[in-house]
């Protein structure tokens, strides 16, 4: 027998309690509207008490650290990201949970762009966005972060606060805190389908606990797992990549030194990685401290069906991705001893036009996914337009 539901109908349900789902669940809890949001409970590789093979659905913002900054991939995507990067102070305040570290950014590339991303130093110029900017071979902004190094063919920018990094579980607590004031209840489950009853007459939704919900719109946040388990008809036109980060554990002391550094986004040029991520040592529920660097590399493939995404999210590290990642993160911290090293997979989910996917996909069910590798810093705002498209259609 499942656990009793606290009921089994609500006006919205919001699958999904990710960055955009427990976006999505604030806005419409707070605008009065009767929700539950169901979310499989994360894989945490130190203390879920299941193992990674008994988990079904796993989420992309499973570690601590996530970019952010005004600087964006086009004026599109700055607006949202600004917007929610201007509500993370009240959304501290009201809940009482900080999620939001203003380090600032780094951002290094080769003056005029790497020919394959956008140009992040034109974008902070045509937004006007506050920066300072050392031409390739200036170090002076080595004065202030020593321990970084960056090749000398690089223009290096500096984006200040609010810059920085989120912690996204925290950004998701700090949401759903709001939202279970504001009456919406929280369910954690893993939704196994969701079934239209007719034209007018809503939604069912089905869980692997064994709750049948009825409700009268659907909000599917559902991450990499949108097209999976039943959760729509017809699925929707995603691209999901496979993305490893390597996690560099640092000493006590360093750990302590080096967290007011910047974030870093570095645009390489590279043949076998692109697009480097990094934030500085950040502490992880194993009680140790972690630079975390990313980018998209050589190896990267595209999984297409549940079995196979199911498969690269409880692989082991891998040594190939390591031998990639490893030398890249020492470059940019060469005096930096790390004492271990370990590789965690993940996987960002595309859209055709790389821009995410909020919309009806069939009447009454709001589509909120596809981050495109960005969606964490403006998942506020992306949440928000799923709400609205639900509040005003
Ligand atoms: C390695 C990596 C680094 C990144 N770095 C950055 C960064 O620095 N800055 C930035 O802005 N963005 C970054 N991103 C992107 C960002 O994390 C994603 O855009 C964001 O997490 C997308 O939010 P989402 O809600 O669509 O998906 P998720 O955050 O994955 O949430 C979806 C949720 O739905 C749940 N779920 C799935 N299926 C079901 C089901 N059937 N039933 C119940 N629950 C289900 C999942 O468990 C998950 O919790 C990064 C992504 C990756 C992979």
């Amino acid at each position: 027998m499942p656990p009793t539901p606290a009921r089994d109908t609500a006006e919205v349900v919001v699958v999904g309690r990710g960055m955009f789902g427990a976006a999505a669940a604030r806005h419409l809890s707070q605008s009065g509207v009767d929700l539950i949001a169901i979310g499989a409970d994360a894989y945490d590789p130190d203390h879920s008490p299941a193992t990674v093979d008994e988990h079904e659905v796993f989420s992309s913002h499973n570690d601590e650290a996530r970019l952010t900054r005004l600087q964006d991939r086009n004026e599109a995507w700055g607006q949202v990201t600004a917007r929610a990067l201007g509500d993370y102070r009240a959304l501290e305040d009201a809940s009482g949970i900080d999620f939001h570290h203003d380090v600032g950014c780094l951002i290094a590339s080769l003056p005029g762009g790497d020919g394959r991303n956008p140009d992040p130093v034109a974008h902070l110029r045509e937004r006007g966005i506050t920066h300072e900017y050392f031409d390739p071979g200036d170090r002076t902004w080595a004065d202030r972060w020593p321990r970084l190094d960056f090749p000398a063919t690089h223009a290096i920018a500096f984006e200040p606060s609010p810059a920085g990094f989120i912690r996204p579980k925290h950004l998701i607590a700090a949401q759903e805190t709001l939202t279970r004031r504001s009456g919406g209840t929280l369910l954690a489950d893993t939704v196994t389908g969701v079934r239209r009853l007719g034209a007018g007459a809503g939604f069912e939704i089905v869980t692997a606990a064994g709750h049948r919900i009825r409700s009268s719109k659907v909000v599917l946040a559902a991450g990499a797992f949108t097209n999976f388990n039943r959760l729509i008809e017809t699925p929707v036109d995603l691209e999901l990549k496979t993305e490893v980060v390597v996690l560099g554990e640092v000493i006590p002391a360093d750990a302590d030194e080096l967290a007011g550094y910047p974030t870093v986004k570095y645009l390489n040029d590279g043949d076998e990685l692109d697009a480097i991520y990094m934030t500085p040592p950040v502490r992880y529920p194993d009680g140790r401290s972690y630079v975390k660097m990313g980018a998209n590399t050589c190896l990267d493939t595209n999984p297409a069906d549940l079995d196979t995404v199911q498969r690269w999210f409880r692989t082991a590290t891998d040594d190939s991705y390591l031998e990639l990642l490893q030398p890249a993160l020492q470059a940019l911290w060469p005096d930096v001893v790390f004492t271990s090293f370990r590789t965690r997979p993940c996987i960002v989910t595309y859209t055709p036009n790389r821009f995410p996917l909020i919309a009806e996909a069939q009447p009454g069910l709001i589509v909120a996914t596809a981050g495109n590798g960005g969606g964490a810093k403006g998942s506020d705002a992306w949440g928000a337009m799923a709400a609205d498209l639900i509040l005003h259609g």
